[in-house]
């Protein structure tokens, strides 16, 4: 990004229009700015739906699935206990090793 030019390419995010040269200058829309706004909100989400809809990778197999929630990062319950399985000993190992050197130390 050029820093001496700030101003130079400021055009709606949506529409293209460019933007008044006194405007705020974190608008990212220009004067129909609701209606672009909108819009421009409505297609990303549409966009995200649509990526979330055509699959993700389990974090713990690899394998591709669909996502049911949001949120899900396991293809499946089984994936999912297995990863939250290790992370609870880790955290309960861990757990028992500042008790222990605590239990040392005073
Ligand atoms: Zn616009
Ligand atoms: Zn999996």
């Amino acid at each position: 990004m050029d820093e001496l030019t700030p101003w130079a390419d400021h055009w709606c995010k949506w529409c293209g229009d460019q933007l008044p040269i006194d405007r705020d200058p974190r608008r990212l829309f220009c004067d129909n700015d609701r209606a672009c706004h909108t819009a421009y909100y409505n297609d990303l989400r549409a966009e995200r739906l649509k990526r979330a809809r055509a699959g993700k990778t389990c974090k713990q197999c690899g394998a591709t699935f669909t996502r049911q929630k949001a949120h899900a990062i396991y293809c499946s319950r089984d994936c999912a206990v297995k990863a939250g399985h290790r992370a609870v000993s880790e955290r309960r190992r861990r757990a028992r090793a500042d008790s222990c050197y605590i239990g040392q130390s005073v």
